[in-house]
């Protein structure tokens, strides 16, 4: 595998299938796992560890994550709400926790009734799970409604940057920013992650993008040009809330990686490869919709990817 000068995580088979109203059955989501790990895919967000009665899509996942991690080379991430999904996450061998703050008060009081205060409790009831259990386990923090809220509206970016600082100090070893809802736009991405990155220095984590408004590959962009290094994606643009018509939620895989290949930088994912990984995702979800500009377009004419003029 080549080297690569960023890591793209994908989101798909948790945020995408949790956000779609039919289950993908077990073996269709390992055999798409299976196809996004051969496209060079570095690190999966695999599965959420809540109880299925909330969310019986990922009912399967620790079956999910005992597969995925047979894989060389992959690291293998799930979404753990609280403590008991994190004793449940690791009990499976996942390489990587990632715990949802909210930094809208409003978001975080309806979606887990809990203040943002009591979560980052939970991240640090977590981050003490894990030092028992497993210390080699990394533990991200996603921040999510960092540039906006659907409830609230406007989220003070001071109270985003307070949020975050105080994730890393209950022990998250990084915390990232969501645009939970697609409100962001390139200046206010640059912004906010200018100040993270003041913040936290190398504990600045991942930028997840969504493309509600058609501007989750600028956010990218803008994101990249200020440092940032890891990026969370969707195969088809699988999941997060897409409400605009034609518009998916999360940014698509396949367009992000394309933009970023064909600047020059490389992400160790093959293009075409990538591409055919769509094929497992289309079949395990029958009907379902599945967006992306650059497989629908085709790749432009004599683009080999692989020649970087630039490094
Ligand atoms: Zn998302």
């Amino acid at each position: 595998m080549k080297a690569a000068d960023i890591l793209i995580s994908e989101v798909g088979p948790r945020d995408g299938l949790q956000s779609v109203a039919a289950t993908m059955p077990t073996a269709d989501k390992l055999r798409w796992i299976d196809a996004l790990h051969a496209a060079g895919v570095r690190e999966i967000e695999v599965a959420s560890f809540v109880p299925a009665r909330l969310l019986p899509q990922m009912a399967d996942a620790a079956e999910v994550v005992r597969h995925a991690i047979t894989l060389p080379g992959l690291t293998v991430m799930a979404l753990v709400p609280n403590r008991r999904g994190a004793q449940a996450a690791l009990e499976a061998g996942v390489h990587k926790l990632t715990m949802p703050v909210s930094a809208s008060a409003a978001h975080s009081l309806a979606n887990v009734r809990k203040t943002r205060e009591e979560m980052v409790d939970e991240v640090r009831a977590i981050a003490e799970l894990r030092r028992e259990l497993a210390p080699h386990i990394r533990l991200e923090a996603g921040i999510s409604t960092a540039f906006g809220c659907t409830m609230q509206g406007d989220v003070p970016e001071d109270e985003v940057i307070w949020l975050a600082a105080l994730c890393v100090e209950a022990g998250a070893d990084e915390a990232g920013l969501s645009d939970t809802v697609g409100y962001a736009n390139p200046a206010q991405v640059r912004r906010l992650f200018r100040r993270l990155r003041a913040e936290l220095g190398d504990r600045a984590g991942a930028a997840h993008m969504h493309n509600t408004r058609g501007l989750g590959l600028a956010n990218c962009l803008a994101a990249y040009e200020e440092g940032v290094r890891t990026f969370d994606a969707s195969l088809g643009g699988l999941g997060g809330c897409p409400y605009a018509p034609g518009a998916s939620g999360n940014v698509v895989t396949e367009d992000l990686v394309f933009m970023l290949e064909a600047m020059g930088v490389r992400t160790g994912i093959d293009l075409q490869r990538l591409m055919a990984a769509r094929a497992p995702l289309i079949a395990g979800l029958p009907g379902e919709a599945v967006y992306g500009m650059t497989p629908e377009a085709g790749l432009p004419k004599g683009f080999v990817q692989g020649h970087y003029a630039h490094v």
